[in-house]
């Protein structure tokens, strides 16, 4: 029996590809970064592709071919390397590449070169979010090199993708400033004799928001996992745990360190084990709630790393009784509101859920469906 469990409902992840796909119309990558957001990379991978999700994709080499190991045989796309990673074992598991300069080109080119084996590349245009990606000024260089490897039949150019800087705010003309120099680098790629025969720019957010920006494929990471806003997501993860200590205090009884919270009537105070190393951010402190006894209590004091009371007020609370930290909602609380209460975004909560919270997956014959 553990402090507190993660349950990962594989089911909605079923339900949450199938959503995006009907309102976007597009193919979709299910974005499994960051061990799928917290979710469990490999769970969460075979239920996206068995509901139909034609791409998968991470962020780094290990998280690639862990899939691969995982016997996953899906497309999937790796897209952040560091200089003198090992491209070889990317390109002999069929992994497809992420690529935004020409050095990284050139080893992916030696490493399909010593293979015998071509590798498949998306080039990546920096269209105005200035992480990954080629600026205009140096993609006519990437994309001649390009050209030239594809010519040596060390790869191909597979597809070519960029990255939106707000697609949250899809009124943003800078959204529009990005379409448009996407565009541009596709007309320069295809001027240039490529021919890439996948285009995607649009995170979640474009994928239900902004369909000029949906081209071929959508990456899908929040909506995959029901966190963010979008009609007809479903939550996938339940963090929930058990009262492990109750007792009834005065009024002016300070709670937990400092004390920040002195209690102003008598309370019944619940120790909940999960505290910052669990993902419950200290940030959230005054006002970070949590369901108990078939209410929102709120959390009393500061978190603590492995700890936090919840002030149950005359809730006849007892030890062992369920508590849930966020879940599907709206009753209890959701991982959009512990996003608010800590001033973070969701992703933030969902890839914070500490490593030592372990994840069970319900409804794993999701897959099957
Ligand atoms: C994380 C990520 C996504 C998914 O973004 P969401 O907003 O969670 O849908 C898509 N594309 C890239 C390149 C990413 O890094």
């Amino acid at each position: 029996m553990s402090l507190g469990e993660a349950v990962v409902d594989l089911a909605a992840i079923a339900s949450n590809v199938r959503t995006v796909a009907a309102a976007a119309g597009t193919e979709l990558m299910a974005v499994v970064k960051a061990n799928a957001f917290g979710h469990g990379a490999v769970p969460v991978a075979r239920a996206a592709v068995a509901a139909g999700a034609a791409w998968l994709g991470t962020t780094s080499a290990a998280e690639a071919l862990e899939l691969r190991s995982a016997g996953l045989t899906a497309p999937v796309l790796s897209w952040l390397h560091p200089p003198g990673e090992d491209f070889a074992r990317l390109i002999a598991a069929r992994v497809d590449l992420g690529v935004s300069t020409v050095p990284h080109l050139q080893a992916i080119a030696a490493a399909a070169r010593s293979l015998g084996t071509p590798a498949r590349v998306h080039l990546k245009a920096d269209t105005g979010l200035s992480r990954g990606g080629a600026v205009p000024d140096d993609w006519a260089d990437l994309v001649a090199w390009a050209g030239k490897h594809e010519a040596a039949g060390e790869l191909l150019v597979h597809g070519v993708w960029s990255h939106l800087a707000n697609a949250e705010q899809p009124g943003d003309p800078g959204v529009a400033r990005q379409i448009e120099a996407f565009e541009q680098a596709v007309r320069v790629a295809r001027g240039a004799g490529l021919d890439p025969r996948l285009l995607h720019l649009a995170n979640s957010a474009a994928a239900l928001g902004v369909p000029r920006a949906r081209f071929g494929l959508c990456r899908i990471g929040l909506a995959l996992y029901g966190a963010g806003a979008g009609p007809g997501l479903r939550p996938a993860m339940t963090l929930r745990s058990r009262v492990v200590n109750v007792k009834r205090v005065p009024a002016g009884t300070g709670v937990s360190y400092g004390p920040d919270h002195v209690t102003t009537r008598p309370a019944t105070l619940a120790l909940l084990p999960l505290g910052f190393a669990d993902g419950l951010p200290r940030s959230a402190q005054g006002r970070a709630h949590v369901w108990l006894g078939g209410r929102r209590c709120p959390i009393a004091g500061r978190i603590a790393m492995d700890q936090c009371v919840v002030d149950a007020g005359d809730l006849p609370v007892r030890l062992g009784d369920p508590v849930v930290v966020f879940g599907p909602g709206p009753a209890e609380p959701t991982v959009a509101d512990w996003a608010r209460w800590a001033g973070t975004n969701p992703h933030e909560i969902l890839t914070g859920i500490g490593a030592r919270v372990p994840r069970r997956h319900e409804h794993p014959e999701a897959h099957d469906r």
